[in-house]
This record gives C-alpha cells, structure tokens and sequence, in this order.
C-alpha cells in the first residue's frame, strides 16, 4: 500500500487510453485499489476535495475507478448506459488539475454497470453528483480530460476564485 504520485495536466500519460482488467489479474489489481485509496485520503487531507480516482491518474491504464463517498467502492470495467438526453452544466475539478475548474456539460442521469473486486457484476443508478462524478471517472479511462470538454473558451476558472464567489453568495 502505498500514496501514489497522481499524473497532473500537462503528462501526455493522462490521455492514453486503459485497459480492460481479466480476471486473472484481480490480485494485481487489489493492490492498485490500495493504492488508490491511500492516495485519495491523502490528497483530501491536502486539498479538501476528491471523492473518486481512475487507476491511469497513478500511472496504471487499467479501467479501475476508486469511489470514495463514505463508503468504498472499487469499479472494475465500468460501462456507462442508458444515459439521459437532458444535460446538466457543472463546475468540475480533477485532482489532476487542483487548482482549476472547467464547467463541462454531462448527462444528468443514466445507469453504470461494472465488476466488483470479487469479479461480481454490479449495477448503479445515476443521478445528480453521482452521475456527473463517474461519467468524469469514465472519461480518464478513455483518456480524456475535463478539459476537452470545456463547454466554450470561458469555462475554465482558478478555483480559489470560485471558492471567493461561492462563499460571498
Ligand atoms: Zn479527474
């Protein structure tokens, strides 16, 4: 177990797409779940946000997603489905890029299907924050950022500025 070093924007590393996990590798693959979990308490205690992970953010391009919410929920071979027509605006981080936030456009609900760490198939449904974190989660397993999906050239702010607008509404 281990905190890992997490691949910040600007690594071409980020943008490589990951694997499919077999079942054979599940050993392999709960030592990364360890490590992923290490690594996103320890970047919480830092910057006071992060409640998932994708594996490619520590260098390993398996479709893992470490879910963090209370509860821990590890996401092997996610598949995103039935995803609504209505879409919802956000404001999203990336503890790749702490000090930025990008407002992207998402689908406001739908449903992800995906193995457990014991190889069981699972099922969710999204809605609201759960939707917009794990389609974000999905996208690094395909290798794209927030950041490509800037909605125009006006969508990306520091987010100490938009903590200072928060707080002052
Ligand atoms: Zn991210």
């Amino acid at each position: 177990m281990a905190v890992c070093e997490i691949l910040r924007l600007g690594n071409p590393k980020l943008h490589q797409k990951s694997e499919d996990v077999e079942k054979s590798e599940l050993d392999d693959i709960k030592r990364v779940i360890d490590d992923l979990h290490d690594t996103i308490i320890d970047f919480r205690a830092r910057h006071n946000f992060g409640r998932a992970i994708a594996a490619p953010q520590i260098g390993v391009f398996k479709r893992v997603i470490y879910m963090h919410i209370g509860t821990s929920i590890p996401i092997i071979n996610p598949r995103l489905l039935d995803m609504s027509d209505e879409m919802i605006e956000v404001w999203d981080n990336c503890m790749s890029f702490p000090d930025l936030v990008v407002k992207v456009r998402r689908h406001a609900g739908g449903k992800i299907i995906y193995r457990d760490q014991d190889w069981n198939q699972q099922s969710l449904v999204l809605g609201g924050d759960l939707a917009e974190l794990l389609q974000h989660e999905c996208d690094h397993l395909d290798g794209i950022l927030a950041t490509q999906r800037a909605i125009d050239n006006r969508s990306f702010a520091l987010k100490s500025e938009m903590d200072k607008l928060e707080r002052s509404t």
